[in-house]
């Protein structure tokens, strides 16, 4: 936590964590992201059937860690520097009980872009790992479920005119709003496992000046998916019609992970790299920490429940183990 990791800019920390681990014994690679960036991949042997993976990064600003004897507070706290320690204590813990078929991946920029874990998802170790136990900020129960996040705008084109005589133009943001209110009045479908598709309109902008009609507006939509993005691309269509066009930012769908018996099991609304990790097995998400203080300048995590996550990441790897 010490050593700043925004997104961007893991390169000190993927050393540090290489380092760390090789004098712990692993053999580690750095595998090459961009040039300033590097996914950081362990094991023990040759057959590492099961992974403990989560992100380097962290999200904006640096807060530097301080500590008492209940939490630790700063950035990476919980999202994701907390869950990193616990998994290495788990696989260390692992190892002194014989078991190495395990590996530890950490990848950049999953506050972003997941760049690091599509770029991992071409090594060839992913071929040979059967489980991948990713760690977010879950309270330490399992995941058996993630939202999705749909990113989009809608653009709206109208005619420039002076503001004394709008009859000769057009106003986008007329348009615009019109079209945001359909957005809010619509009642997009639910699921049942995942719970409600919610539709946040984050950014809006458009116009020149208070004395132009204005001639474009954009507004910025993500919509947390409970359903596959078809179905919501398709009413937002139907929604927009030739008022406007919807450009598509980015996607990355609902996803339903694996539920193991004997742990607390929820769907979270956030997403994680694992859609973009669909060769490393099947995967599972748990991890110490709350989401709700992650990202903000009061991310902390109890100690406590650090040490809770090394038992279960330890009872989690050996039931996956022993599964056939
Ligand atoms: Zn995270």
């Amino acid at each position: 936590m010490n050593i700043p990791s925004v997104s961007g800019d893991e390169k000190a920390v993927g050393f540090f964590l290489r380092d760390y681990l090789e004098s712990l014994g692993w053999t580690v690679e750095l595998q090459a992201v961009s040039e300033n960036q590097n996914n950081v991949i362990a094991y023990l042997n040759d057959t590492p059937r099961v992974f403990l993976s989560t992100h380097l990064d962290t999200v904006p600003p640096f807060i530097a860690p301080t500590e008492d004897e209940e939490k630790i507070y700063g950035r990476g706290a919980c999202d994701a520097k907390g869950i990193i320690a616990s998994q290495i204590i788990a696989a260390e813990n692992l190892r002194k009980e014989g078991i190495n078929d395990i590996g530890l991946l950490y990848t950049v920029e999953e506050e972003t872009s997941s760049i690091g874990a599509k770029a991992a998802n071409k090594h060839p170790l992913a071929a040979k790992c059967e489980y991948l136990i990713n760690g977010e900020p879950t309270d330490n129960d399992l995941a058996i479920g993630s939202k999705g996040t749909f990113r989009l705008k809608i653009l709206t084109e109208g005619k420039a005119a002076h503001s004394a005589y709008p009859e000769m133009g057009e106003s986008a943001i007329e348009k615009l709003i019109d079209i945001l209110q359909d957005v809010l009045k619509t009642e997009f479908p639910n699921d049942e496992f995942f719970g409600e598709t919610t539709v946040n309109i984050g950014t809006i902008e458009g116009g020149i000046a208070l004395n132009v009609i204005p001639p474009r507006a954009e507004a910025g939509i993500a919509v947390r998916l409970t359903t596959p993005r078809n179905t919501i691309e398709t009413l937002l269509e139907e929604i927009v019609e030739d008022r406007g066009k919807i450009e598509v930012l980015s996607c990355s769908e609902p996803i339903k992970m694996l539920a193991v018996e004997g742990f607390n099991q929820k769907t979270v609304r956030f997403t994680t790299d694992i859609p973009y990790l669909t060769n490393w097995g099947k995967p599972l998400l748990l991890g110490a920490g709350s989401i709700l203080v992650a990202h903000t300048k009061d991310e902390f995590v109890l100690k406590k429940d650090l040490e809770t996550a090394v038992e279960l990441y330890v009872n989690l790897v050996k039931k996956l183990l022993t599964t056939k």
